[in-house]
């Protein structure tokens, strides 16, 4: 059985042999990931150049986001109360749209400024057209579109609503109830001559997401109930309604509970605490090209296996879940009976940065809970780089967790 929360996140139950008071074998994962969101009053000209203004999502380094094609992903909730969805731009015949950069011919201020200033977030606006109406056998436009052409001052904007009217029925004020975002366009490729890598958008967290989906729906019957929880909002800081610090988890056991006849509020609660889980999230891979921020006994490398994090969080381990000694014991032991290639890793050397997954707010139930996921290169970035070798361990690894655990 499942749930959805507001299209957003959803989690899934396979009831156990066992009573669920002792506990549930929990995959979770975060399916949102870095992106360039729409404002809400986004539409502007600026010498016959059309552009959508964007308010960026997570942490990312922003000079990454010009210069590449983009899509355009999401729902606009019109005051019908109909939900249209918007894709444009990963179909071969689509058309991409992106955010621009400055020529290097003209960048020498630019490229004096530190990191986190050559592109700045106001500045991530999305170019979507360029062409005054016109008058042409092919054209959306009504004869009133085009008639004050000449004396209109945002002319292809008004070509631009056009279109959106006869292509999605949305007028310029749906904006305002839309939720669209702009990400790197196409699908994941084969990387490398041997291919032995993946190379995609948002692998942090679909590459953990999506096995851990897999293991869930082929976990038929067992022993104790096993649970896929995908989160939304992970990416900032896990809040609001969808996210993992939402009830929506609880009250959803609650629910499974009362539907099996065995609901109080200590059930529930026995239920949570006697609970496993594998926090299943993106780690750092060690990179050759930036070898400095990494302490080689205690990183994670691509096509060593799934990767186990016992503690993450910054400086002195602020943030973190930390795993118990006696946990990680038992899936040593559960690994290993199974044949399971796996790793243990930090996100990178002591003091170099830190980062934080949905693992600690699991952990205030009580519940056993580590961090175990995939290796990324480039994580964050427009584009991020996996192994195969380590995503399918990571699939068998869950799998095992959710029969053994
Ligand atoms: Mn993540
Ligand atoms: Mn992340």
């Amino acid at each position: 059985m499942y749930a959805v929360n507001k299209e957003k996140a959803v989690v899934l139950f396979s009831i156990g042999k066992k009573p669920m008071e002792e506990g549930m074998n929990i995959l979770g994962a975060h399916i949102d990931s870095p992106r360039l969101d729409i404002k809400q009053n986004p539409l502007y000209e600026d010498s016959g150049l059309v552009l959508l203004d964007t308010h960026y999502y997570g942490g990312i380094k922003k000079y990454q986001w010009v210069a590449l094609p983009m899509a355009l992903h999401g729902v606009v909730a019109l005051k019908s109360g109909k939900v249209i969805e918007v894709t444009i731009g990963e179909k071969g015949t689509d058309p991409v749209v992106g955010v621009s950069d400055l020529l290097i011919h003209l960048a020498g201020e630019q490229m004096q400024k530190k990191g986190d200033k050559v592109v700045e977030g106001e500045d991530l606006n999305v170019l979507v057209g360029s062409m005054p109406p016109v008058k042409n056998d092919d054209t959306k436009l009504s004869d009133d579109d085009i008639k004050d052409n000449h004396t209109d001052k945002e002319p292809v904007k008004k070509a631009i609503l056009a279109l959106l009217k006869s292509e999605y029925g949305i007028e310029e004020e749906d904006f305002q109830s839309a939720e669209l975002c702009v990400v790197p366009a196409g699908p994941a490729r084969d990387y490398g001559f041997d291919r032995s890598m993946i190379m995609g958008y948002g692998h942090d967290d679909k590459v953990c997401a999506y096995p851990s989906l897999i293991a869930q729906l082929e976990s038929v019957n067992p022993d104790r109930t096993s649970c896929c929880i995908l989160v939304d909002k992970e990416e900032i800081g896990s809040v609001g309604a969808t996210g993992m610090h939402s009830r929506f988890f609880e009250n959803t056991v609650a629910e499974v509970l009362d539907r099996l006849g065995h609901f109080s509020d200590l059930a529930l609660r026995r239920t949570l605490s006697n609970s496993n889980m594998l926090s299943s999230d993106v780690n750092s891979a060690y990179d050759p090209n930036y070898a400095g921020v990494s302490e080689k006994k205690n990183t994670a490398y691509f096509g060593k296996g799934v990767i186990f994090i016992k503690y993450t969080g910054s400086r002195g381990k602020s943030g973190s879940n930390d795993a118990s000694a006696e946990y990680i014991a038992r899936l040593r032991k559960i690994m290993d009976d199974a044949g399971i290639i796996y790793q243990t890793a930090e996100l990178g050397k002591v003091d170099a940065g830190g980062g934080g997954t949905i693992a600690y707010i699991m952990g205030n139930y009580g519940m056993n809970v580590i961090d175990c996921g995939v290796g990324v290169q480039n994580m964050h970035a427009p584009y991020e780089v996996i192994s195969k070798v380590d995503l399918y361990e990571a699939y068998r690894g869950y799998k095992v967790f959710l029969e053994k655990c």
